[in-house]
């Protein structure tokens, strides 16, 4: 499969790993947006937060437990970050297999200027 994420996962693309268990990786974005900018990502290749099915529900959690991790790891869970999901051509995302944005280490923007 031609999926830059899952190359990542097989290690054939290498990353800056922050986290990995059984189902889920996390790592560095390779241009980041944000001082810490990192990628959580599951194991399995689930194309958008659209393709998520029932069954997957506790794989998302596992995702999310992991974006808690990873804040505390780049030292930003007190002073606060940003979780976001781009979903589809509206939503801005270019790759497509899920995952979640953790930015922070500085004060972001609001969302409404
Ligand atoms: P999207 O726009 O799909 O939500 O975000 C994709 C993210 O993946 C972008 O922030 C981009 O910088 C990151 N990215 C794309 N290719 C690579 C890569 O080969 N390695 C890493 N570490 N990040 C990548
Ligand atoms: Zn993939």
């Amino acid at each position: 499969m031609d999926c830059i994420f899952c190359k990542i996962i097989d290690g054939s693309i290498p990353s800056r790993k922050i986290y990995e268990d059984e189902e889920v990786l996390a790592f560095h974005d390779i241009q980041p947006a944000a001082a810490q900018h990192a990628l959580i990502i599951p194991k399995k290749h689930i194309a958008t937060m659209n393709d998520v099915q029932a069954e997957d529900w506790q794989l998302i959690g596992s995702v999310h437990r992991a974006a808690q991790i990873v804040a505390k790891e780049l030292g930003v869970a007190e002073s606060g970050y940003r979780l976001i999901n781009n979903c589809g051509k509206d939503g801005g995302q270019v790759v497509f297999h899920i995952h979640y944005h953790l930015l922070g280490g500085e004060k972001l923007g609001p969302l409404h200027a």
